[in-house]
């Protein structure tokens, strides 16, 4: 069969979208109709070259929701018909970390910037004949894919697709980093560097752990209006030593109790751990470059001050424990969801909705098919 996609072809230039040919599903595997894919600036970053991967032509997008149209021979647990969410890490159920439950470290991790599926071969060509990859082994930015039954997540059929999509990455990346891995408890004070699609779901993780001060901070004033809504108290409107002091000014010179990383570490972490109180956390939701290699924090700074600095992928938390959990707060009110699509565009104008996300126009951009 064949699917419209958005290839990345070449470093620094646009997603080029084209017809490709898709082979059915294998045993393990699942053929998706997309019914809506976010605009994650994870993307981004590899068609700018910041995150390599080891192929191309790929496949881009990985925060995709859609519709079960058919399935291989050994599949278990999803049927034809089901809405699935696709996740960016495969659980492969098997290794050392997912027989714990945590999926999100799953050892086949590392293999989602290859281009392969979960078991090294391909599904897709393009009109050459060449192999396509595809990014997170889903490929999302497609109207149909095939994955691994070990890349989806079967959830209710009666939430809104396009919700639904925002579920496989941004939202578990920053509601879990609050409540899984800084565990912010009621009373806590909170500081959010970058309000886009990670940092938008820190500030609602937060609101949702009872944090009683939380501030965002983000060079795009439009965010700090929208991160009041989804529970910021104060917004701060600097970067580096100044960010440091004006935070520093909000929590009597104390500092807050957590600080979330959620754009360009190299420039953010060192003005987020000085604006950190003794004994607390820093935790890193968003992707530096791989060109990259350190950031300088003293070592005895480190030390004396007695911080955790701490990494988040996937909000810290299993995205089969997530993805029911966050779908069943959006049931009852407690999580936000629609508010965060400013904009959404057809597959066609994929470019488009990159470039409104680098001039800081969306909270999410999403495609819907
Ligand atoms: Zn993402
Ligand atoms: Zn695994």
């Amino acid at each position: 069969m064949h699917s419209l996609a958005a290839l990345f072809r070449e470093v620094g230039s646009p997603l080029s979208v084209e017809r490709i040919k898709l082979d059915p599903p294998q045993p393990t595997e699942i053929l998706v109709r997309l019914a809506a894919v976010g605009l994650c600036r994870t993307d981004y970053h590899v068609m700018r070259g910041e995150r390599r991967v080891a192929m191309r032509p790929m496949v881009l997008g990985h925060e995709g929701a859609g519709i079960v149209e058919q399935i291989g021979a050994a599949v278990s647990g999803i049927e034809i018909g089901d809405h699935v969410v696709l996740t960016f890490i495969p659980g492969c159920g098997r290794c050392h970390w997912c027989a714990q439950g945590l999926h999100h470290l799953c050892a086949e991790g590392p293999r989602i910037t290859q281009g392969p599926q979960l078991d090294g071969s391909y599904r897709r060509r393009d009109s050459g004949g060449a192999e396509v990859g595809a990014f997170c082994m889903v490929g999302a930015f497609s109207e149909r894919t095939v994955v691994d039954q070990a890349s989806v997540v079967v959830i209710d059929r009666d939430i809104p697709l396009d919700l639904a999509a925002l579920v496989a990455c941004g939202v578990p990346a920053g509601v879990g980093a609050a409540r899984y891995r800084a565990r912010v408890k009621p009373g806590d004070s909170v500081l959010v560097v970058g309000c886009g699609g990670d940092g938008m779901n820190v500030v609602q993780g937060a609101r949702l752990c009872g944090a009683t001060k939380i501030i965002a901070a983000d060079i795009v004033p439009a965010k700090l209006d929208w991160a009041r809504e989804f529970g910021a108290t104060d917004g701060v409107s600097a970067r580096g030593e100044t960010l440091t002091r004006a935070v520093l000014e909000l929590t009597d010179g104390i500092g807050v109790d957590h600080a979330f990383v959620c754009i360009d570490p190299p420039e953010t972490l060192l003005p987020a751990f000085r604006a950190t109180a003794k004994a607390g956390n820093v935790v890193i939701t968003a992707l530096t470059p791989d060109t990259v290699t350190s950031i300088g924090i003293s070592p005895l700074e480190l030390f004396v001050s007695q911080k955790a600095i701490m990494g988040a992928v996937y909000g810290f938390a299993s995205p089969r424990l997530q993805i029911p959990e966050l779908l069943a707060l959006y049931r009852t009110g407690g999580l936000k969801l629609g508010e965060l699509i400013t904009r959404r565009y057809g597959l066609d104008d994929i470019n488009r909705g990159y470039a409104d996300l680098d001039a800081g126009k969306n909270l999410r951009g999403v495609v819907v098919f």
